[in-house]
């Protein structure tokens, strides 16, 4: 068993959150500082690219063996 799955920490998020590009993390919105629509006020939104679970399983291909030969 070679293929190892490691955790990839998602690069566009923190923790499976994106701040909000629309409010830009305040959750308000001018004119007259209503409610952010994007995000509901909350001023960070799922982030699309992990879904929200902050990063994803990769499975490396790589074999993780040191049979490199260094030949002279
Ligand atoms: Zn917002
Ligand atoms: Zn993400």
């Amino acid at each position: 068993m070679s293929a190892a799955r490691v955790w990839k920490k998602c690069a566009f998020c923190s923790s499976g959150r994106k701040r909000c590009f629309t409010c830009g993390g305040s959750g308000k919105v001018a004119p007259g500082w209503q409610t952010c629509s994007n995000c509901n006020g909350f001023g960070s939104t799922i982030c699309t690219d992990c879904g929200g679970s902050g990063g994803r399983y990769d499975v490396s291909s790589s074999p993780s063996s040191s049979s490199y030969s260094a030949g002279y």
